[in-house]
This record gives structure tokens, sequence and C-alpha cells, in this order.
């Protein structure tokens, strides 16, 4: 008898999850809307206004905290694109891989708003917003700073010199790091399994990895040399010699020593 109940239980809860699926599939607007606010203009479709105004409402909030914390320059109108599933999101960006957001520029970024009808393992899609925001950031800073050193009156030019020089030197591990600390993406279970793999920062560039541990190195440089060492980082493109004066293998030392301690 009880295993029938057991039965039955997940039968319900099965058919509770499709109609509900069903309902927002038909009540969900397809079509693009858009809602202006201060520094943002969120453009979405395939989920419902209210989420839509989530997003809005969580950038604003902290859009002057990130900006503060990475000193971040003048910074014109940001183009944010939300979309319900996957399959939209991968037709709008041209990508082809499970990529939840991307920034295109220091102005534009597009997101995935994940749930448990899209994806089988969904993220805090208020999380990703601000994830992407935070490469938007980052890439502000270091446009505005390549002005000083590449010299052309052409923007086509300026953009292919800073593409090829960004692409080259800016480390991934940063990169990512940094947005995942600014959008406070960290899982205790997934630091742990990354950890065990003691995997350096020049790894980092080339793994997957860094999507689990990032949020920590950002974490360890901050308690050990405060948070404005974080643009003098972003400046230096990832130089630890040169900002912290230590080693890299010093520096990598400490952060495993740090998570042998707190994760
Ligand atoms: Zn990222």
């Amino acid at each position: 008898m009880k295993k029938y109940r057991l039965l039955v239980f997940l039968l319900g809860i099965i058919a509770v999850f499709y109609f509900v699926r069903t309902i927002r599939n038909y009540t969900v607007k397809q079509e693009t809307r858009t809602i202006k606010s201060e520094h943002f203009i969120v453009s979405y479709t395939g989920i419902y206004k209210s989420e839509a105004e989530k997003v809005s409402n969580h950038l604003e909030e902290n859009y002057s905290k990130i900006r503060e914390n990475l000193k971040d320059v003048p910074h014109d109108l940001i183009k944010v694109f939300v979309y319900g599933s996957q399959y939209k999101f991968n037709a709008a960006t041209g990508l082809e891989e499970n990529t939840k957001g991307t920034s295109r520029g220091p102005n534009e970024f597009h997101f995935v708003w994940t749930n448990w009808f899209n994806s089988i393992f969904p993220d805090d899609p208020l999380k990703t917003a601000l994830h992407e925001f935070t490469h938007c950031v980052q890439l502000n800073i270091l446009i505005y700073k390549a002005k000083d050193s590449i010299i052309t009156q052409d923007r086509l030019t300026f953009e292919r010199e800073f593409d090829k020089k960004f692409g080259a030197e800016y480390p991934l591990w940063l990169w990512e790091s940094i947005s995942m600390f600014e959008a406070k993406e960290v899982n205790r279970l997934s630091v742990k399994y990354a950890k065990n793999k003691n995997l350096t920062l020049e790894e980092l560039n080339k793994s997957n990895q860094i999507y689990n541990i990032g949020y920590t190195i950002i974490e360890y440089l901050t308690q050990k040399w405060g948070k404005d060492i974080l643009p003098k980082l972003i400046a230096s493109f990832g130089n630890i010699e040169k900002t912290l004066n230590v080693s890299t293998e010093e520096f990598e030392k400490g952060w495993i020593a740090f998570l042998e301690e707190k994760y």
C-alpha cells in the first residue's frame, strides 16, 4: 500500500509541474517589451512583466555599489536583453553552447531567465544579470584605459585593436571571478569539488572550473589586500606580481590555504 502512495504522490508532483508549465506558456507574452529605468533599458520576451521588473530593480539597486567597487568611469545607458528560453537566447546571440549570458561591449548584455520549467539546474537569473553587468563594467574601464595606448581616430580600428589586446592579455580567471564575486555566485559544494583539483590560475584560464571556484579568488584577495586592490588588478590586466608584490605561486598557495580553512 505504501509503495502506491509514493507513486501517486510522485505522479501528482509531475502533473502539477506540467500544469503550471502549461499555464506559464500560455500566459507569458512572446512579443518583446521594454522597461526603461535610470541606467538600463530592459527588453524581455517569454517572461512575465513582474519578472522583468525584478531584473530592472535589482540592476538599479546594485548599479552604484558594483561600479564603486571597481572604480568604473562614466558609463552610458546599458541595454539588457532577457529571454524566456535557451533556444531564443541562442537564436538571438548566435551562441551554440549552453551559455546562460553574454556581454556585448560595455553597454549591452543578454541572458536567459532560467527557472525549473526551462532548465534542469536553473541559475538565479538575478545573479546572472549582475554577473553580465559586471562584465560590462570591466569592459568599460578597460576600453577607457586603452584610449591612452591605442591611438587612432578611426573607431573600427580602435575596436579591432582593443579586441585583440583584450583577447590575448586579459585573463579569463580575473574576468570571470570578478563577475562571480560581485554577483555573489558561490556554492560550497562546487567550491569543494573544484578545490580538490588543485588548479593554478593559469589552468583556470582554460577550465570551466573557474565557474565553480572563481568567487573565492576575489574573496581571498579582498580579505587579504582590501577591496581597493580590485581596480588596480583590472588596470594591470591581472598582474599579481606588480599589484600585490607577491609571486603568482605565493598567491596561489595563500589562496589554497584560505580555501582549506573556509571551505
Ligand atoms: Zn562570465
